[in-house]
């Protein structure tokens, strides 16, 4: 199914120019000789859509432009992107949506913003891959305590996750993404590193948005190894550890589903379970 995918991002079983962990090592600017542009129609065609949520992704994306200036100037093509360019008129978008290779999708959507519906569904028609970036666009996360009334836009009530609504085909989960997993990510695509990215496609669609989740679906079903990485990856410490088991204290909890897609037991195929507890 990626195998487009794969490609685009150099993924193929021809030699390639450096990988990006190599260039990013090597990127002494005095020494290093500029490499030739590729070809404008090589690149892989980007996109990047900001809907609902606090920009804390956008802004963890940002503490990595050391090392994604390599990959936005050589590597791809940023082809839309209301945060990036300035592109309205009237209130409008002037352009029309291009094809796209991905798509990154930041933040829940809004069931009530009819401009926010339509680019969803337009970025899903002309998007070989749509990413959700970030647990608001993945879960849903705080947005979903909205209930409306707020300014400046108090008809605003309902904030759903993307998978709501169109198909995901990637989920970079975390309130916001670590700038080392949006790094690393990045890497990936553009080194086609499916082996890496797999833990991304199967989450793609996570319906685990709560820190309760990790009670149910790993500590009751016997998986936990008391490693503590749901605490750790916790952003509001609702995500409690002690005795060797985690407790989640319900009030702190902002669903964003962090705790249960880092959790290693949460990667783990139900048949593999199966095998190793002979159920
Ligand atoms: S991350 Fe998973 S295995 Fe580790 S303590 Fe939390 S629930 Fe247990
Ligand atoms: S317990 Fe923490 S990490 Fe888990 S969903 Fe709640 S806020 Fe997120």
């Amino acid at each position: 199914m990626f195998d487009k995918l794969k490609k685009a991002f150099g993924g193929s079983s021809e030699p390639e120019a450096p990988k990006v962990e190599e260039k990013v090592e090597a990127a002494a600017p005095e020494t290093q000789a500029p490499e030739a542009p590729k070809a404008a129609s090589s690149k892989p065609r980007v996109g990047y859509i900001h809907l609902s949520g606090c920009t804390g992704d956008a802004m963890s994306l940002t503490e990595n432009y050391d090392i994604l200036s390599t990959v936005l100037t050589d590597m791809i093509d940023i082809v839309y992107g209301q945060t990036l360019v300035d592109k309205w008129i009237h209130g409008t978008y002037a352009e029309e949506m291009p094809e796209m290779d991905l798509c990154l999708i930041e933040g829940s959507v809004c069931l009530q913003d009819e401009h926010s519906l339509h680019e969803i569904q337009e970025a899903r028609k002309k998007s070989t891959y749509i990413a959700a970036f970030g647990s608001c666009a993945m879960t849903g996360c705080f947005t979903t305590f909205a209930r409306g009334g707020q300014q400046a836009q108090p008809k605003h009530e309902s904030f759903v996750p993307v998978s709501s609504l169109v198909k995901v085909d990637l989920a970079l989960p975390g309130c916001p993404v670590a700038p080392e997993m949006i790094a690393k990510t990045v890497v990936a695509l553009c080194n086609g590193d499916m082996e890496y990215l797999q833990p991304a496609l199967d989450k793609a669609a996570c319906d685990k948005g709560c820190g309760c989740d990790v009670l149910t679906g790993i500590i009751r079903n016997g998986l936990c190894s008391g490693c503590g990485t749901c605490a750790l990856a916790c952003p509001t410490r609702a995500m409690g550890f002690s005795e060797g088991r985690p407790s989640c204290d319900r009030d702190r909890c902002i669903k964003c589903g962090t705790c249960y897609t880092m959790c290693p037991r949460a990667w783990l195929p139900v048949s593999r379970i199966k095998e190793d507890t002979g159920l």
